[in-house]
């Protein structure tokens, strides 16, 4: 009861993890989940500490259901573009319940779906904005993502989250660079799009072709794309270990494999970097489709 009564209505994509502190709290947090200690992870990139199936329950007043916390509160949609139908499923029952065996097993996948390192990143102003509106801090799941130091809201460079009751002093805001800020709009974008990959799948095989990246017949000009798609990257991405990454000879092909539907699974971080690419040539904004 006393859980029921210190709930609170969640923030537009927070974290469950913060929910689950709002709404259960912790004996050793003190109401600020960023400071459990080791042995206390959570998962899917630090955005479920606890089991969906009960919070939902506990927040179901605000009528959140089991489906608006995994789809809008966890990274789970982000994540799972580089899962394996296999492992997919069991992420799904590991998020729901607690557990699942293997399901971290895809080993391309468990430093970001289970890490074991507690940095939690935020945006001063979007933790003014929570602070003023909803008088209360709050994590938020596209600040969790992995490569990304920049809010797509308001443009901020992201910064550790510091622990305790109160927010960051607005202060503290420092702005992030253009690029930056465009691969936060693209993998957000990512995120959001994971509950319906098919979508996505036919938005990228229209700008891919409208760039002339595919041909009539439906193939792929893989080689062309891969080099514009790495000098892209050296040039936009700011993260060197995702810079390194985008320049394997094999991603483009890879990628245009998933696009085509012939590959199931690809890191969602990649898809963020064609999607970040092919809307600099084409000017596209995210709000424009999906
Ligand atoms: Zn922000």
């Amino acid at each position: 009861m006393i859980a029921l009564v210190s709930a609170r209505a969640p923030l537009a994509g927070e974290t469950a993890a913060s929910l689950a502190d709002v709404a259960i709290g912790s004996a050793r947090s003190g109401g600020d989940w960023s400071s459990l200690q080791g042995g206390d992870l959570p998962f899917a990139c630090r955005t479920v500490s606890v089991p969906l199936a009960p919070l939902a329950s506990l927040l179901q007043p605000f009528g959140i259901t089991l489906d608006t916390l995994i789809w809008c509160h966890t990274a789970y949609g982000y994540l799972r573009f580089g899962m394996s139908p296999d492992t997919d499923a069991r992420c799904v029952v590991r998020l729901i319940n607690g557990d699942a065996n293997r399901a971290v097993s895809n080993p391309r996948e468990p430093a970001w779906t289970a890490q074991c390192r507690m940095v939690t990143f935020t945006c001063v102003a979007c933790e003014h904005d929570a602070w003023r509106t909803a008088g209360r801090r709050g994590v938020l799941c596209e600040h969790q993502l992995p490569f990304l130091t920049a809010c797509s809201r308001h443009g901020a460079a992201l910064r550790k989250r510091p622990p305790g009751g109160a927010p960051p002093s607005m202060r503290d805001f420092a702005k992030a660079s253009p690029q930056d800020v465009a691969l936060a709009k693209s993998s957000a974008h990512i995120w959001r799009c994971g509950r319906d990959p098919e979508a996505l799948r036919c938005w990228f095989a229209t700008a891919l072709r409208a760039q002339e990246l595919r041909r009539e017949d439906g193939t792929y000009a893989v080689r062309k794309l891969s080099t514009a798609l790495t000098a892209f990257a050296q040039a936009n991405v700011s993260d060197v270990r995702l810079r390194r990454l985008m320049a394997l000879p094999l991603r483009a092909r890879q990628l245009t494999g998933w696009v085509h539907g012939r590959q199931t699974a690809v890191h969602a971080a990649f898809l963020a970097v064609l999607d970040m690419f092919l809307r600099s040539r084409s000017g596209a904004l995210h709000d424009e489709l999906l």
